[in-house]
């Protein structure tokens, strides 16, 4: 079984797929600053390095030592209010960063590369549900630095011959491992996690960020993908890379939308408390609506996800903010995807 290096191992996406990896029989080695990831949140059976992915010579050694051949890239700035604040912040650890990660990877021999990308590729969307083939026309810095990445990718496969895959996430949402693993942001700005958040008592209640949208009820619609899901993907993926994929960019979502006034009423059925909330303006950045084509994935890959339905999300992330109500607790770490 092949030799996987996954880089922000220790965040909430890339934990949950570490943690897959290691028990599909990968040897897997994580690198992770932890400057947003979480200790806590690491597997069992996969070999941690502290370190950062623009360090080349790190790069380098742990691919030569560990005799990596494939990398999932999931170490990033996430957020997209953050990034209007603080483009040059994504720039360079996003971009910046990631060249020189793919760059040492492509050097030392790595074949096959998985990028963590998004759908905020693909800006504010002309059709929904929104396939690949969606113009590339991202509104935020977040999003050019995901697509930046993507071309560098691309680069790359035709220079060198890189199998390369760029996995466009919709919103990653709920726990895995029972309710042990499960997203920890400081400050928190995801809904689901201030939705919870604010049933526990901790807020006093949630902003819902504009109600005049062209949406059936005003508020902006989002399609929800469980983690686990998404971590089921990403093995799919690299088992199919071997013999060379028939496309480069996969959607990853359920293919349905949710208001964020339905996730409100669902997640208030989830955890049987009532959840104060006040419509309040737009927040800067956010498109209306954005639902995943997701049949070249389902297709291909032969893949549904488990948890189809929004009530089964709401129920696990449940599950772990209430056992977790101050998230991992050591109350320094923030956002890693
Ligand atoms: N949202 C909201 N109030 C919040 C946080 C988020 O109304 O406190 C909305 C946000 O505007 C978006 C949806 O919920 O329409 C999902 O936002 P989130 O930050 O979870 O994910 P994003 O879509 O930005 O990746």
């Amino acid at each position: 079984m092949s030799n996987i290096l996954v880089t922000g191992g220790a965040g909430y996406i890339g934990s949950v797929t570490a943690r897959e990896l290691a028990r599909a029989g990968y040897r897997v080695v994580v690198i992770d600053n932890l400057s947003k990831g979480h200790r806590e949140a690491l597997p069992e059976g996969v070999t941690f390095v502290e370190g950062d992915i623009g360090d080349v010579s790190l790069i380098k050694k742990l691919v030569w030592s560990y005799d990596v051949d494939r990398v999932i890239h999931f170490a990033a700035y996430s957020l997209v209010g953050e990034s209007f604040e603080k483009p040059e912040l994504y720039f360079e650890n996003n971009l910046i960063k990631g060249v020189r990660l793919i760059g040492a990877c492509v050097e030392s021999g790595v074949r096959h590369f998985v990028l963590s990308s998004t759908a905020a590729v693909y800006g504010d969307p002309l059709e929904i549900p929104i396939p690949e083939s969606h113009p590339l026309t991202p509104k935020n810095p977040y999003g050019f630095s995901k697509l930046g990445l993507e071309d560098v990718l691309r680069s790359y496969s035709q220079t060198h011959g890189l199998n390369v895959a760029f996995l466009r996430y919709f919103n990653a949402a709920g726990a895995a491992s029972g309710g042990m693993i499960g997203e920890d942001h400081a400050p928190e700005t995801h809904l689901i996690p201030i939705i919870f958040q604010t049933a526990l008592k901790k807020r006093e209640k949630v902003y819902v960020f504009g109600g005049d949208y062209d949406t059936p009820d005003g508020t902006a619609i989002r399609d929800y993908i469980h983690v686990q899901d998404l971590a089921r993907a990403h093995i799919l993926v690299l088992e199919a890379m071997e013999n060379g994929l028939p496309h480069e960019a996969y959607n990853l979502g359920v293919g349905r939308g949710y208001s964020v006034l339905e996730v409100l009423t669902e997640a208030q059925e989830a955890c049987g408390l009532t959840i104060p909330y006040e419509i309040v303006g737009r927040r800067v950045g956010d498109p209306p609506v954005l639902v995943a084509d997701n049949r070249r994935f389902t297709r291909e890959f032969d893949w549904q996800p488990e948890y189809g339905n929004l009530r089964d999300i709401l129920v696990s992330a449940w599950q772990w903010h209430r056992v977790h109500p101050d998230g991992y607790g050591n109350g320094e770490s923030h956002g890693a995807i």
